[in-house]
């Protein structure tokens, strides 16, 4: 059975702990997709993530870089491809998905044609002023067993 994550936060702080709790489970190679509208909350959840995974450089979401690196217990690949075109051309992607690190992709349906099968889709929505709902959605074994220990 596919395990599927659902919270409910109340604050950018509680964004920020639930991402820390997913960062302490990760490993090299993970991909993680974020889906959400403008304001939802994904850079804020990148945050999290990058504190959990002992990161002390801010994160942000800079204008006119798409893919930034980041140094900690591993390494954090954070791409925003906001700016890119739907089906723009491949900016070596697979070596980062590939590579010894975690990468986070904002607006990850943009470059839908280049994301690796196996990955966990994070999908965030306002419910609230200071109200999201997130939902985790596996794809594979790998993600589906990290949302089952995530459930206990
Ligand atoms: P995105 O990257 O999806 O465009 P951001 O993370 O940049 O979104 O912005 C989300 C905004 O919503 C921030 O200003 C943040 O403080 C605010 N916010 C309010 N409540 C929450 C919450 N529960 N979780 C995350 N962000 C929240
Ligand atoms: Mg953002």
């Amino acid at each position: 059975m596919m395990e599927r994550v659902e919270v409910e936060t109340h604050s950018p702080e509680e964004t920020h702990e639930f991402a820390i709790k997913l960062a302490e489970k990760l490993e090299p190679k993970d991909v993680i997709t974020l889906e959400g509208d403008l304001g939802a909350g994904k850079t804020t959840f990148t945050k999290g993530l990058a504190k959990g995974l002992g990161i002390t450089r801010n994160v942000n979401s800079p204008t006119f870089t798409i893919i930034k690196e980041y140094k900690g217990r591993l390494p954090l690949y954070h791409m925003d491809v906001y700016r890119l075109n739907e089906s723009d051309e491949d900016l070596g992607f697979d070596e980062y998905f590939e590579g010894e690190g975690v990468t986070v992709v904002e607006w990850a349906n943009l470059i839908a044609d280049y994301l690796p099968e196996e990955r966990l889709i994070i999908s965030i929505t306002r419910s609230g002023d200071h109200s999201r709902k997130i939902i985790l959605q596996p794809v594979g074994a790998r993600f589906n067993q990290l949302c089952k220990e995530l459930l206990e």
